[in-house]
């Protein structure tokens, strides 16, 4: 018999991410000649600040090539300092602060330095796709908290005691929540903060990667801030990507206790060292640049959110509510199930809903099961209006269809 080369366990835990795979379809349709519009994708259609991209330009023309400390120039981290202490109210040291190769880093760093196989980590559903993967890589055990639809998708306090035990190790809260763009107020934050405190060995993951993708002057808070007495526990997660646009640059940051933080550079050395020198000079200007931008394109992003909104409420069998913040509308396609595609196809799922979109309509979206969530879809609205109109009108085009 033939041996074959084996994988791990570990690989053959996790999946590719899903978003990934289908925008790859997406841009395959294209090439085929297909009109396709992709609304599943992760990333912002606004660019990268022009006083951001001259950074990186000096810095490059300047000499900023060589390997930089592994948690980050002392530029970067002194810029993530004070962004912190500016816009959450809370400090930090330099021991306290790792700069990543993305906020996605950040995260792996921190389940890796801390999980034994079977530990548990809570994730509230519908969640950010790749939490669960993350934390499976990490050998850890994802324990899902289903956030109530009647609740608006909000987590309960009530829902998240039932999850914690002895074996929780984390609770990871990201706020605005891709894919529902709830935002938690300071009081739901210290809600989620007493149920907790009683659990010693339970560190909070704050995700605030969204933090500046908020409408309608909702303000942000992020957990640390909320619950000053839990700082030493809470690892506050941000980054670059989706507040500057700066999804493909790939920096991310972490703050947290220096032990915690000393533990994540040990295992980031040994594995892809330092973040790009010349994104973490452009990351410097992001941070301590002007930010009057952010809050334009926060109401043009809020501009589309009622848009889309309308269209799918509009949409038979769909419904859905505005969200409060990120760039993603989170809409129910419970209506739907059951029913009949043209060329009679039933359809039983939001992974069959999202296929007959693609084929009938060249709409791209991301079905609510690979966010914890059925019978849902997300779509992101981080495209021009008018696109966005086209494609509002083929999904209704396409549920007043089916039969
Ligand atoms: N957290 C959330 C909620 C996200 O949606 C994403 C990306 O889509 C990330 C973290 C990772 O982003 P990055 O690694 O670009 O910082």
């Amino acid at each position: 018999m033939q041996l074959q080369p084996a994988f791990s366990s570990r690989a053959l835990r996790v999946k590719a991410s899903p978003a990934s795979i289908l925008s790859q379809r997406a841009r395959e349709l294209r090439a085929a000649g297909r009109d396709v519009i992709v609304l599943t994708s992760g990333d912002l259609d606004f660019p990268t600040p022009p006083h951001v991209v001259a950074a990186a330009h000096d810095a490059a023309v300047r000499g900023d090539t060589k390997y930089t400390n592994v948690d980050g120039t002392t530029e970067l981290k002194d810029a993530i300092r004070r962004k912190f202490k500016l816009e959450n109210g809370v400090e930090y040291s330099k021991a306290e602060i790792i700069v990543c190769n993305g906020s996605k880093q950040a995260m792996f760093n921190a389940l890796l330095a801390t999980l034994e196989p079977g530990d548990e980590v809570i994730i509230p559903a519908p969640y950010w796709v790749s939490y669960v993967d993350l934390v499976l890589l990490a050998d850890g055990k994802p324990v899902i908290v289903h956030c109530a639809p009647d609740n608006g998708f909000r987590l309960r306090p009530t829902d998240l005691a039932k999850a914690v035990g002895l074996r929780s190790r984390w609770f990871i809260l990201n706020h605005p929540t891709n894919p529902t763009g709830v935002v938690y107020t300071e009081a739901e934050l210290r809600a989620f903060a007493d149920v907790i405190t009683p659990y010693p060995q339970l560190r909070i993951m704050a995700d605030d990667l969204y933090e500046h993708l908020r409408f309608d002057g909702r303000p942000f808070c992020t957990f640390a801030q909320a619950a000053p007495q839990m700082k030493a526990r809470t690892l506050t997660v941000n980054g670059v990507s989706k507040g500057y646009a700066m999804m493909g640059w790939r920096i991310g940051y972490a703050a947290g206790s220096p032990d915690l933080i000393g533990e994540m550079i040990k295992i980031q050395s040994q594995s892809t060292s330092g973040a790009s020198s010349i994104a973490q000079a452009a990351s410097v200007a992001a941070l301590n640049g002007p930010d009057d931008f952010l809050r334009a394109r926060a109401e043009i992003l809020a501009d589309r959110r009622n848009l889309i909104t309308s269209l799918v409420q509009r949409a038979p069998g769909l419904s859905c509510e505005r969200p409060e913040g990120t760039f993603y509308l989170y809409a129910s396609c419970e209506g739907i199930i059951g029913k009949r595609t043209p060329n009679s196809r039933v359809i039983t799922s939001d992974r069959d809903f999202a296929s007959y979109l693609l084929e009938a309509e060249n709409v791209a979206v991301f079905p609510g099961e690979d966010c914890g969530g059925s019978p849902y879809f997300r779509l992101s609205f981080a495209c021009e209006k008018e696109m966005l109109r086209e494609a509002g009108t083929r999904i209704i085009r396409a549920c007043t269809a089916l039969q």
